[in-house]
């Protein structure tokens, strides 16, 4: 875990009022423990598991730092929230695919971020073929 990613995230989830300063530092004391029997947890981590924040907050958090969540499945470029189109879909970057985001399992986001794995919301296929000229406007235009 990236120890800045985890100082970000703390602060923007302080500052939005989604936890206590307190939450924080009882979650950092938890994480410095676990650190020492070499279990590594970030802190959005620890936060979900002692259900100061869901998982809805979590992704919230991680959009407004701008992090790339989304994951292209055919080619694993990944996408922040804000480079992706409004409608959920985009021609990847990457494999010149026309990807789409689906509804996640807030169930399937839970497990992810309770067994440590990096958080990837998949970008899949979309059944639809690509408009080229209208998504590379928009791509070029963010
Ligand atoms: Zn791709």
């Amino acid at each position: 875990m990236r120890a800045d990613h985890d100082e970000r995230f703390a602060d923007r989830a302080v500052e939005d009022g989604l936890v206590s300063t307190e939450q924080v530092l009882d979650c950092r004391r938890f994480q410095n423990k676990e650190a020492d029997q070499g279990r590594r947890y970030s802190i959005a981590q620890i936060l979900i598991r002692r259900r100061f924040i869901t998982c809805a907050d979590l992704i919230e958090v991680e959009h407004a730092l701008g992090e790339q969540l989304y994951e292209c499945t055919e080619c694993r470029r990944r996408y922040a929230r804000a480079e992706i189109p409004d409608a959920g879909e985009l021609v990847c970057e990457g494999c010149g695919v026309l990807v789409a985001m689906e509804a996640v399992a807030r169930d399937a986001m839970e497990a992810l971020a309770a067994e440590g794995r990096e958080l990837a919301i998949p970008l899949r296929p979309s059944a639809r073929r690509p408009v080229w000229s209208s998504w590379g406007l928009t791509l070029r235009a963010q």
